[in-house]
């Protein structure tokens, strides 16, 4: 039986482990790694006991797509567009300054 069910924010990453942990009532800690998470494991066992925890957590922020998602900048594709018609305008000033020297 899961001993508690604990939401990935209140477990703690562990570098040295490499995973993340939640105290164990033996002393010990709960642990489960990112990609274990990745997988949709949701189980973090104890090493020292026969214990064990359900996990609660979003998989998409686990996900494969959730790392290679680029960072929300929602002011670029406007700053972009904006460049791309000024672009255009100087192409049309340019050509209907080389069309006036040819007349
Ligand atoms: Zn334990």
């Amino acid at each position: 039986m899961s001993y508690d069910d604990v939401e990935i924010e209140d477990m703690e990453w562990s570098e040295e482990l490499q995973a993340f942990t939640y105290p164990c009532p033996c002393g010990d800690l709960f642990q489960i790694t990112k990609e274990e998470l990745r997988i949709g494991e949701e189980i973090a066992r104890c090493p020292s006991c026969s214990l064990y925890i359900t996990v609660i957590y979003n998989p998409d922020d686990f996900g494969d797509s959730a790392e290679e998602r680029p960072p929300s900048e929602q002011l670029q594709p406007i700053a972009v567009s904006c460049l791309h018609i000024l672009s255009n305008i100087v192409l049309l000033l340019l050509l209907s300054h080389s069309c006036l020297r040819l007349v």
